[in-house]
C-alpha cells in the first residue's frame, strides 16, 4: 500500500515535531517516541502537506489507524497544537481546512438566524392587520445581508462546488423571503401543503448537496462532519426535520 510513498522531507518533519513540542499531539498523552501520521491517509492524498500531518506516539497512531480516534478529532487536536503555541503570532497561516469548517458553521448559524427572522415576520403578519411590523422587516433584511456575507465567505474558502451549493441555499431563502414580502403565503395554508413539502424537500436537498460539497473539499466522508439541522422553535409552522447524518451511513 505504501509502495510509492515518498520520504517526509526533513524540514517538514522538523516543523511537525516542533509544532507538537516533540511529544504526541494528543494532549492527554504527550508520550514519545514519535511517528508522523497523515490525517487523511497517504493513499488518498499522495502528498505530504503540513496541515494534514501530525506527530503521534505509536500507541495513539495505532488507535487512530484503527478508528478509535476519528479524523475530525485528529484535525481538532492538530488545531489545538496551533492554538496552544505560546509563540503563535497572528494566525498568518491558518489551516485552510479549519477556516473552511469555521466558515461552514458560521454560514449555518447565519442562515438559521435568517430563517428565524423570516418565520418571525410571517408570525407577526399573522397577528397584525396592518402589514409588516417595521422592526421585523428591518431585522429580516439585516439577517439577509449577514447571511449574504457568510455565503460569500464560504464560497471564497471552499471550491467552486461549495460556492454554488451555498448560493443555492441562499437563493432558496431569498425566494422564501421574497414570497413573504409579496404576501404570497399560500404555501403555508392547508391547501398548499403538497407544494410546501416539495419546497421543504428542495431546501433539505440544498443543505445535503452543500454538506457533500464541503466534505469533498475537506476530503472527509459526509458522516465525519456534523450535518446541519435547522432549528425551528416556533409552533405555528409545521416542523420539518432536516434529517440526520444517518443519511450517509453505510454498512460496508
Ligand atoms: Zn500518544
Amino acid at each position: 500500500m505504501a509502495t510509492n510513498r515518498t520520504k517526509v522531507p526533513r524540514p517538514l518533519a522538523r516543523q511537525l515535531f516542533v509544532e507538537a513540542g516533540h511529544r504526541c499531539a494528543i494532549p492527554t498523552c504527550r508520550a514519545a517516541p514519535l511517528e508522523i501520521a497523515h490525517i487523511v491517509p497517504w493513499h488518498r492524498v499522495q502528498r505530504h502537506d503540513f496541515h494534514n500531518m501530525v506527530v503521534l506516539c505509536p500507541n495513539c497512531h495505532t488507535r487512530f489507524d484503527r478508528g478509535d480516534i476519528d479524523r475530525q478529532a485528529m484535525f481538532r487536536y492538530k488545531e489545538l497544537l496551533r492554538l496552544s503555541d505560546p509563540n503563535r503570532v497572528a494566525p498568518e497561516d491558518p489551516s485552510p481546512r479549519a477556516g473552511l469548517i469555521r466558515a461552514y458553521r458560521l454560514f449555518q448559524s447565519e442562515i438559521t438566524g435568517w430563517h428565524k427572522s423570516i418565520s418571525d415576520l410571517i408570525l407577526a403578519v399573522g397577528y397584525s392587520s396592518h402589514g409588516f411590523p417595521t422592526g421585523n422587516l428591518q431585522g429580516c433584511r439585516r439577517a439577509a445581508s449577514v447571511a449574504r456575507v457568510a455565503t460569500d465567505k464560504l464560497g471564497e474558502l471552499g471550491d467552486e462546488g461549495v460556492g454554488e451549493a451555498a448560493d443555492y441555499v441562499f437563493d432558496w431563502y431569498r425566494n422564501w423571503a421574497d414570497d413573504v414580502f409579496d404576501l404570497k403565503l399560500s404555501v403555508f395554508s392547508g391547501s398548499g401543503r403538497d407544494d410546501y413539502e416539495d419546497w421543504e424537500n428542495e431546501r433539505f436537498m440544498a443543505f445535503v448537496v452543500l454538506h457533500e460539497e464541503v466534505c469533498v473539499a475537506l476530503d472527509l466522508d459526509p458522516t465525519e462532519l456534523d450535518f446541519f439541522e435547522a432549528e425551528r422553535d416556533d409552533q405555528e409552522l409545521p416542523k420539518v426535520s432536516l434529517g440526520t447524518r444517518g443519511l450517509w451511513e453505510t454498512d460496508e
